[in-house]
């Protein structure tokens, strides 16, 4: 059996028609692997399909637009160039006209091409945008070997070419976002009594993750830190976002966009959890009138339970400690709970004291001495976040949070996959930042309508604008 596969093309009044063969299929005895087509025949049939598609639109196109728009008079043709563009089935290398300007009006160059000036950016909008949406999920060469798998591109795209393509799209994405200023504060107090009555508190948690680095101009290897947060509505739907802290110059208008885009009122409450690192706390000053500042209950219990590990590694009997130490950890962390700063800070000096006299005793078990350091700094840890440490028992009996521990999965989505368990990648902080950008676009499920506000005739739909042939 063989199976011809034309193309054809009418024009919009239906007077002329062109049909082009595009393919051969033959077949012989029917197998399960030779039923219906295969990927690489399917690729060809794309291909060949597609080409014979564009070479007709690009006709048209030039076709209509080889007049001056001014006075109508037909424009020189000077002579054809070659235009490549990548599509989602093969790379185009287009012909396209060069055309003289008319004199009629005064221009900037004696010539143009009017297909080059409509495909400005040379990858289809379409494979950009599965470019993006897989690159920010898996490395770059994985990305590429994946598209090319299924798609006719064999060899048309790079690791290199979809990494510019992905900064490209985040470039704009920073573009589009406003520009920082120093207070988002809108109104005053009276203007705010007037609004509408707030929803419950967004619940916003920022937390820090480091990035290994590697500077190419100097070879130098480092870390950078990525700062991750999540905004949370009373309706538990949340958004995230991201940005590399010593690149970032837009952190607090991020911050501020996602809070808007959930319908943050001057008037409402925010619960802004952290580590209690001042950074973090800084790029939330001044975008709401009614924030609250809590310590992160996960950090606070983190630190002692690393605690309780150091001490169970400790010689008792090579000690004079007299402190049950697991039980000392339990009744600070009971105080800590209870909002009772004042008389875990007690506890904590105390208990500072007594690892002290051990250590200046000449006790150089180095447990000891590691725990001595670690109480002492959970000492001045709660001594300088005191403020904002609230009856967190109260709080989780009401149901409010007390926990950012859902912004260390959003660390984990954000950077851990994508950048830290790579063990050989190394990043930039400009590479990571705007990785980050389309990375969040992704988790906040908004790549898709953002690619639709940028190129509004894309069809991104499950159901394509095909009309079915009628009834054969
Ligand atoms: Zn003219």
């Amino acid at each position: 059996m063989k199976v011809k596969i034309q193309v054809v093309i009418e024009s919009d009044n239906g007077e002329s028609q062109i049909v082009q063969e595009v393919t051969q299929i033959e077949r012989g005895i029917l197998q399960p692997e030779n039923l219906g087509l295969s990927l690489a025949e399917a690729k060809t049939l794309l291909q060949r399909v597609q080409r014979t598609f564009v070479e007709k639109q690009i006709f048209e196109y030039e076709k209509q637009h080889n007049s001056c728009l001014n006075c109508s008079k037909k424009l020189l043709h000077k002579d054809k160039r070659i235009v490549v563009y990548r599509t989602l089935f093969g790379k185009l290398k287009i012909k396209s006209n060069r055309l003289f300007y008319c004199s009629c009006q005064d221009q900037p160059a004696r010539t143009f091409k009017p297909v080059a000036n409509l495909l400005r950016e040379r990858t289809s909008p379409e494979l950009l945008y599965l470019e993006s949406k897989f690159s920010s999920l898996m490395s770059y060469g994985l990305s590429v070997k994946l598209l090319q798998e299924l798609l006719p591109i064999e060899g048309e795209i790079s690791a290199t070419t979809v990494r510019n393509n992905l900064h490209a799209c985040a470039q704009r994405l920073e573009s589009e976002l406003g520009e920082e200023k120093g207070a988002y504060i809108e109104g005053c107090p009276r203007d705010w009594d007037e609004l509408p009555r707030p929803d419950l508190p967004l619940v916003v948690g920022m937390d820090g993750g480091y990035v290994r680095s590697y500077d190419k101009k100097s070879q130098t290897k480092g870390n950078f830190e990525v700062i991750v947060g999540k905004s949370i509505k009373a309706d538990g739907t949340s958004k995230r976002l991201g940005g590399v802290y010593c690149y970032d110059t837009k952190p607090q208008r991020r911050l501020f966009e996602v809070l808007k885009s959930q319908g943050m009122q001057m008037n409402q409450r925010i619960t802004f959890l952290s580590d209690g690192d001042e950074k973090l706390r800084d790029q939330m000053f001044g975008l709401n009138p009614n924030t609250e500042y809590l310590l992160d209950w996960f950090h606070i219990t983190m630190r002692l339970t690393v605690m309780n590990q150091t001490a169970k590694g400790i010689n008792k009997k090579d000690t004079k400690l007299n402190t049950d130490i697991p039980k000392e950890l339990e009744r600070i962390k009971w105080y800590l709970w209870q909002g009772n700063v004042f008389r875990a800070l007690q506890l904590l000096e105390d208990f500072v004291d007594d690892l002290e006299i051990e250590v200046l005793d000449g006790n150089d078990q180095p447990e000891v001495k590691k725990l001595f350091k670690m109480v002492r700094e959970f000492e001045t840890y709660i001594s300088n976040n005191g403020a904002c440490i609230p009856n967190y028992g109260e709080r989780w009996h009401n149901d409010e949070s007390i926990s950012t521990g859902f912004v260390e999965s959003t660390v984990n989505q954000a950077i851990s996959k994508r950048f830290v368990k790579k063990q050989q990648m190394r990043w930039t902080p400009k590479g990571t930042h705007l990785l980050l950008q389309m990375r969040m676009l992704i988790l906040n499920g908004e790549l898709r309508h953002k690619f639709q506000q940028w190129y509004s005739g894309l069809r991104l739909d499950n159901e394509p604008h095909l009309q079915m042939p009628h009834a054969v």
